[in-house]
């Protein structure tokens, strides 16, 4: 699973994270980072993924991320960010190509990377926009080609910082079906950033609760995610069923 240690970040002189620890996150799981805005998930989510410098000691089974340089890093572990870049006048099946030769050793992607980046499109339920172009797509379909980008790279660790947030219900539960097949038979390490509780009871093997900072919680969605701590943390009273 992966681990990490002394995770501190600060901004100035705010201290955002405070030498954290997280994990182990099981391979072959989907964790859910949940908690409110500002409470440093994707300050969290950039550390783990080496890109926020943290100190971090962090480690994958027998991978020593925090040892690597950053592009070896990304090749282990694919983030993919809460904001996406703008969109270049790429096709889309162009630019699923491109992430996956950005990130295969060299002279092993000559075969079946079309088929397989329509594979991948048409289980995101988004191949009929194969032929489009990036800067032409919907907010929506951006996120779903991103995705499509990110796990046509199949890394050990998968990092997804929102990744529902401008999908319909029937996107939301393609990607959440698609990401748990693929986690599961791949043994990734998956970590996403949630808002919504219900898709994080129904869909997550491990949920981890962050509240300014700190970890208030971790562990099985239904030990986490129960009326007390949704008090402590978001300041509601919403009763989970
Ligand atoms: P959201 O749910 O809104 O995405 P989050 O949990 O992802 O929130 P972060 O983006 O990790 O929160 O931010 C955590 C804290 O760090 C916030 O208080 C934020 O204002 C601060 N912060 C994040 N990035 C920067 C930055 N580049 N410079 C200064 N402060 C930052
Ligand atoms: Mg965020």
């Amino acid at each position: 699973g992966l681990t990490a240690t002394h995770v501190t970040v600060r901004y100035g002189r705010r201290t955002v994270l405070d030498d954290l620890s997280v994990g182990p996150l099981s391979a072959g799981a989907v964790s859910a980072l949940l908690g409110p805005n500002g409470s440093g998930k994707s300050t969290l989510l950039r550390a783990l993924a080496g890109i926020e410098p943290s100190g971090a000691t962090v480690r994958c089974g027998e991978l020593e991320l925090s040892r690597m340089r950053l592009a070896a890093r990304a090749r282990h572990c694919v983030y993919l960010p809460q904001a996406l870049p703008p969109p270049v006048h790429l096709q889309v099946l162009e630019s699923v190509i491109a992430a996956r030769r950005a990130a295969a050793p060299a002279g092993d992607w000559e075969d079946d990377e079309v088929s397989e980046a329509l594979e991948i499109l048409g289980r995101l339920g988004v191949d009929d926009l194969a032929l489009r172009y990036m800067d032409e797509l919907s907010g929506g379909q951006r996120q779903l080609v991103g995705l499509a980008q990110a796990l046509v790279r199949q890394p050990e660790i998968l990092l997804l910082d929102e990744p529902l947030s401008a999908l319909d219900l029937h996107h939301q539960f393609a990607v959440m079906k698609f990401v748990r097949q693929e986690t599961r038979e791949r043994g990734m390490v998956t970590v996403v950033v949630l808002h919504d509780l219900n898709i994080a009871l129904q869909q997550a093997d491990h949920v981890v609760m962050l509240r300014r900072g700190r970890i208030e919680g971790a562990g099985d969605a239904r030990e986490v995610i129960t009326t007390p701590m949704l008090h402590h943390v978001y300041g509601v009273r919403a009763r989970v069923e």
